[in-house]
């Protein structure tokens, strides 16, 4: 068990591919991390430098506090999980899991009890005599799951351990993954672009882009409280709906407005967007947070917008309406049972207590 702490960590790849920039990161004990963004962002990257796969080209890390940078990674006490699985076709299950101890020459019936333990915890106990040529994609990844569990580590690392898998299993690795943890209370740092996977899995999430990390904290607040627009377009399912406009000021009040929607701001937010009348912002709400005025028994008319609904996509336990103004299109999250017509004109309700407004030119959180 330890705490995994990166300093100012940077790395530079040959022709000066800044991959990752001054990232600092406390990672407490028995934790579970979520490094989370797009393609490119530096999530594998970082996670390599932990392995001791990849050199740190600046910045300190410390694994259980010992400085580890020219640590080789057989030494680091981690144990990686790989989205490939990484096993060996030419042997089976059991062998393919004790490989790592047998190499440190553990004893026989240590190895034994150790996978034995392992496969138990993943319940493929009838597996153990199989090659990986015969095993299904999940039963594969539980292998290379046990592999990591025999040897104890310190830290868990897994780079996109589940993308090879359908959608469906992919759910239920994520939710064993999830008891793993729960059982082993090991330290996990999880790598994955995918932002439904770190908002269930992390006790914490770092949403790194341009291999910068732009938030650390637990997935509420991350998903609540965005610090810029990027974090808020990139966690939730749709994206957060963003507007361009202005801060109107109407007599004594403040509203959004473009020129196709006009919404009251609640009290509380006009402080802070004070010096941003007469301004454009960025306005931001969830698709969760725009409600069908068929269904809302009062609705303030200020907080009403009128729109065409172009698409209903019904998704079993709710509908995504795709609507469309003169000038923007936003999606709404309604009622399971929620049909309006298409291509008509309908009205919808903006929770004004739930939206976020964002600077223009440096995309940074107003309120
Ligand atoms: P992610 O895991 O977030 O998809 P990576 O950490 O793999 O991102 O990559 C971050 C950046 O570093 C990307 O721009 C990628 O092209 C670059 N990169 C990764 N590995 C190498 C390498 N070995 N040599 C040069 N550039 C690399």
């Amino acid at each position: 068990m330890a705490q995994v702490s990166l300093r100012n960590v940077s790395k530079v790849y040959p022709g000066n591919v800044k991959a990752v920039d001054n990232v600092n990161l406390n990672i407490e004990n028995k934790d579970f991390i979520v490094l989370v963004g797009p393609s490119g962002c530096g999530k594998s990257t970082t996670l390599r430098m932990i392995a001791g796969l990849e050199d740190v080209t600046s910045g300190d890390i410390y694994i259980a506090d010992k400085h580890v940078n020219n640590m080789p990674a057989k030494d680091r006490d981690i144990a990686m999980v790989f989205q490939n699985y990484a096993l060996y076709p030419h042997m089976t299950v059991f062998e393919n899991m004790s490989f790592g101890l047998r190499l440190r020459r553990y004893p026989r019936a240590e190895v034994k009890a150790r996978v034995d333990e392992a496969a138990q915890i993943l319940g493929i106990g009838a597996l153990l005599d199989r090659f990986p040529r015969e095993l299904s994609g999940g039963e594969r990844q539980r292998v290379a799951l046990g592999r990591a569990i025999v040897r104890k580590p310190k830290v868990f690392l897994f780079d996109e351990p589940l993308s090879n898998l359908d959608a469906k299993l992919r759910v239920q690795m994520r939710t064993e993954i999830h008891k793993l943890h729960l059982k082993l209370q090991t330290t996990m740092i999880y790598v994955t672009h995918d932002q439904v996977e770190a908002m269930t899995l992390g006790d914490k999430i770092a949403v790194l882009r341009d291999g910068i990390i732009q938030q650390f904290g637990d997935p509420i607040t991350i998903y609540d409280k965005p610090v810029n627009k990027f974090v808020a377009g990139f966690m939730g399912t749709p994206p957060m709906n963003f507007l361009s406009g202005r801060i109107l000021k109407k007599s004594g009040k403040l509203y959004f407005d473009d020129s196709d929607v006009q919404v009251k701001l609640v009290e509380a937010m006009n402080g802070n967007l004070l010096d941003y009348i007469d301004k454009q912002v960025i306005f931001g709400i969830r698709s969760e947070d725009i409600y069908d005025k068929l269904f809302v028994s009062e609705a303030p008319p200020e907080n009403i917008v009128r729109a065409t609904c172009e698409v209903v996509e019904p998704m079993g336990s709710e509908v995504y309406l795709y609507l469309k103004t003169a000038h923007n299109s936003f999606i709404a999250k309604v009622g399971a049972h929620d049909r309006p017509p298409i291509n008509e004109d309908m009205d919808l309700v903006f929770d004004m207590s739930k939206v976020h407004f964002f600077d223009k030119d440096t995309e940074e959180t107003i309120i």
